[in-house]
């Protein structure tokens, strides 16, 4: 029996005539397959709005609450796109994550999806219909619903694919597929035909957010292929899969950029033993995430720490890093939240040497001052000033050649 599920991002059902156009593309995929599942996000940016509505009532939302508010996106969305697959003669029910048996943990806002009980699903494509699940949220414990983090929906669908036995979950999105670079900050970037799921992953976390980091993973721990198209076209896509033959394995496959990072550097911290782990288990504690570390070279018997953050979290490590700064003695704490982090990333490059000096020439060519890097086996980052970044990413997409 062939089950296919399919993801439409938000701005794929942002008005009644792109519903309809979604509606008459499943309808369509139920012609080809027995069954279908169907993950849809909110429609355009009413998450964002229902956040909005909520800060205007409160600097500091209960998380709670604020998982009950913007979890009616989906179901708002989801409900339409029922009613438009009903007006085209296609038997459909949407399902809200509970009703879907998404159990997800008790984490307000940033929950994760424990296990999924199938079993009101498979009953209604028993029963025929196309089953249209609200992305995003899960039910916890305690019968509260909680969200998964902004976008997501690709999360809910590709667990929703394994649940099912699907071998491959389609995301519908706004553009054709996986580009070498964000295609509306690099206009030549080019369509990838496949991506592995190592360097998916990585560009996602480094902030091509095409596709959830989190959806990704569990796409590989399940071996089921991501296809990522338009849900305004009928280009091919691109597959996003184990990787093929290790002879192909290009050295830069794209490049990211992240704008939601902030600097924050303690100033002339003493040269001592167990200083470095004073600092970051403060923020460890204050469950902070921390990205990029640099430690200067010693002046006197001082160092400066300087490191990246989520942007969001920054006025947090600033009380803290106050707190800390004065415990140790240090000189002060300054921050910077106009930083951008550009990163490369390619399978390739572990057998490639050079690739960080090409980048660094890029970026050294166009003027442009790298703050901070940091590099893994398949990733080359670095921080530069946010004004910079379009020009960043352009400039090493050039000098890669990724355009051609
Ligand atoms: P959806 O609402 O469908 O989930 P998102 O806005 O979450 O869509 O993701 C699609 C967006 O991701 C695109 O509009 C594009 O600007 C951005 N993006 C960033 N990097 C890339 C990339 N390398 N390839 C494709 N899209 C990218
Ligand atoms: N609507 C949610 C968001 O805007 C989830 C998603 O789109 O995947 O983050
Ligand atoms: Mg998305």
């Amino acid at each position: 029996m062939s089950i296919l599920v399919q993801k439409y991002g938000g701005s794929s059902v942002a008005s009644p005539e792109k519903i309809r156009a979604v509606a008459r593309r499943i309808a369509r995929a139920k012609e080809h397959h027995e069954q279908v599942v169907v993950v849809v996000s909110a429609m355009g940016k009413t998450t964002d709005e229902l956040l909005g509505l909520a800060r205007q009532l409160s600097k500091e939302p209960s998380p709670r609450e604020l998982d009950m508010l913007i979890a009616t996106g989906e179901q708002q969305s989801s409900a339409l796109l029922v009613m438009a697959l009903l007006e085209i003669g296609c038997p459909a029910i949407s399902l809200t994550g509970a009703q879907s048996g998404i159990v997800s943990s008790g984490v307000h806002t940033k929950a994760e999806i424990l296990d999924i009980d199938p079993t009101r699903v498979v009953q209604e494509l028993d029963r025929g219909k196309v089953v249209v699940v609200a992305g995003f949220q899960g039910v916890n414990g305690n019968n509260d619903i909680t969200t998964l983090g902004r976008g997501g929906s690709d999360i809910s669908a590709v667990a929703l694919a394994v649940t099912l036995g699907a071998p491959v979950c389609e995301i519908y999105t706004d553009v054709e597929g996986v580009y070498t670079a964000d295609p509306r900050l690099v206009p030549r970037a080019r369509l990838l035909g496949e991506i592995s799921y190592e360097e998916m992953q990585e560009l996602a976390n480094l902030g091509a957010k095409v596709l959830h980091p989190r959806s990704i993973e569990f796409a590989q721990k399940f071996n089921i292929v991501l296809h990522v198209r338009s849900s305004f076209g009928q280009a091919g896509g691109t597959l996003v899969k184990g990787a093929g033959d290790l002879e192909k394995k290009r050295v830069v496959s794209g490049v990211a950029c992240d704008l939601d990072t902030a600097k924050a550097v303690v100033l002339g911290v003493p040269d001592e033993p167990g200083v470095a782990q004073r600092v970051f288990l403060a923020l460890a504690e204050a469950n902070i995430n921390i990205d990029m570390i640099i430690q200067s070279m010693m002046r006197k018997d001082r160092n400066d720490i300087a490191f990246t953050v989520e942007e969001g979290d920054l006025p947090r490590v600033i009380e803290i890093m106050d707190r800390v700064a004065a415990e140790l003695g240090a000189e002060g704490v300054a921050h910077d939240a106009n930083v951008a982090k550009i990163s490369i990333v390619g399978a390739g490059m572990i057998s490639h040497p050079g690739t960080a000096a090409t980048m660094f020439g890029a970026l050294g060519d166009a003027g442009i001052n790298i703050e901070m890097i940091s590099t893994s086996e398949i990733k080359i980052s670095c921080l530069i000033q946010e004004a910079d970044a379009k020009r960043a990413v352009e400039a090493i997409h050039e000098r890669f050649h990724l355009d051609s």
